[in-house]
């Protein structure tokens, strides 16, 4: 199969990861529950993990906290933010991750940075909405939908210029571009362990540049005489029993980056993405690329999407079709009535993986 829709979650995960998780399973018992040899496996996994997102994120093994997923770390930013009727600026590229987040708080969204593939839009129209003195800030470092890359430094610094607290929604991103939470200066930034950091589903990570606000109340292992939770990281934010497996796994995903260098996995997947763009505008589709694009690859076919993303299921092309859990990113660039075909890369992008697909795609395109 030729599997191009590691936007949504990477596939298959590498083996040490397959392998770390049943170590888990077999060894692990509850971190932090018990002092027997079990229950001290599992603080040790769970915590070198912590080790490892803190040296990869550039952050103190605390401020990571492990969540279920992106979704569930941009939950507690937003609710540790954001209050009801608070102004928020949010980018012309968010998911519905933070969109419904912030409609569910009943926040008032200020939409600023609307045109695809130009950070000077972006910048300048970021700078005018924080000057309008909002209570926060949330925007993705890449689109899930086109793969723009959000200079999200500068974004940060405008930020920090004008003392809006911010969130930045690093769901496809982390594994593949640098993150720093210092540099950053980010008051929360919400990773999926499951895509560019190729961990298992069911996990994710807060990167917490303040306490935040726990969504979840409950045991934590530590202070259990007390009725509050506990104030300091990362129990705070961790109540319940952790996906132990999967943080196992998450560590193992991690590794396998460093093992093989963040910086050359995303050339390859941006080396395949520029191969793509050219030869599928080629074909006569509706190509989104552009300057700063990541992994990430849309267009349009004038069959439909769902119709073409049948039929490269068909010959064993996985993509995804359809509006990619992101409205606002297709009202931006102007997909809303058609959505798009997306085209995400992974660790095994190259080539021949290229070449086949191409050669699928026109198949299909000169029958049809
Ligand atoms: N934000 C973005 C930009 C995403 O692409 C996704 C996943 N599609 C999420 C948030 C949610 O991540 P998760 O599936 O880990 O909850």
């Amino acid at each position: 199969m030729i599997y191009l829709d590691h936007g949504a979650t990477a596939f298959p995960k590498p083996p040490t990861v397959r392998a770390a998780v049943a170590r888990a399973m077999e060894c692990c018992a509850n971190p932090g529950r018990g002092g027997h040899r079990p229950a001290m496996a599992g603080a040790e996994t769970v915590y070198a993990c912590r080790e490892r997102c803190a040296a990869f994120f550039d952050c103190q093994p605390e401020q990571v906290v492990f969540t279920s997923g992106c979704t569930q770390a941009l939950n507690m930013a937003i609710h540790s933010l954001v209050k009801p009727g608070d102004r928020v600026v949010i980018s012309g590229f968010e998911h519905n991750a933070v969109t419904r987040t912030l409609q569910g708080r009943h926040a008032q969204i200020l939409v600023a940075g609307r045109q695809l593939f130009d950070p000077e839009d972006t910048l300048r129209e970021w700078e005018k909405a924080l000057q309008k003195e909002p209570k926060a800030a949330v925007f993705t470092h890449v689109s899930n939908v086109f793969g723009y890359i959000l200079p999200a430094e500068e974004m940060a610094a405008l930020c920090r210029k004008y003392g809006v607290p911010f969130v930045v929604d690093a769901a496809q991103s982390a594994g593949t571009l640098p993150i720093s939470l210092k540099k950053w200066g980010a008051d929360f930034i919400a990773i999926a362990g499951h895509k560019g950091l190729l961990g298992p589903m069911g996990t994710g990570v807060l990167l917490c540049g303040k306490v935040p606000e726990p969504l979840l109340f409950g045991g934590t292992g530590s202070l259990s005489l007390e009725q509050q939770m506990p104030s300091f990281l990362p129990d705070r934010a961790e109540a319940g029993t952790l996906n132990v497996a999967g943080i196992a796994g998450l560590e193992a995903g991690i590794a396998h980056i460093q093992k093989r260098g963040r910086e050359a996995l995303f050339a390859a997947e941006c080396s395949q993405v520029q191969r793509c763009a050219k030869a599928l505008e080629k074909l006569g589709l509706q190509v989104f690329a552009g300057e700063r694009q990541g992994g990430t690859l849309s267009f349009v076919p004038a069959m439909g999407c769902e119709e073409m993303a049948r039929l490269l299921a068909r010959q064993g092309v996985a993509v995804r079709a359809g509006f990619h859990c992101a409205p606002l990113a297709h009202e931006s660039a102007g997909t809303l009535s058609t959505g798009t075909v997306r085209l995400s890369f992974g660790p095994d992008a190259c080539p021949h993986q290229t070449d086949k697909f191409l050669g699928i795609i026109s198949r299909i395109l000169q029958k049809n």
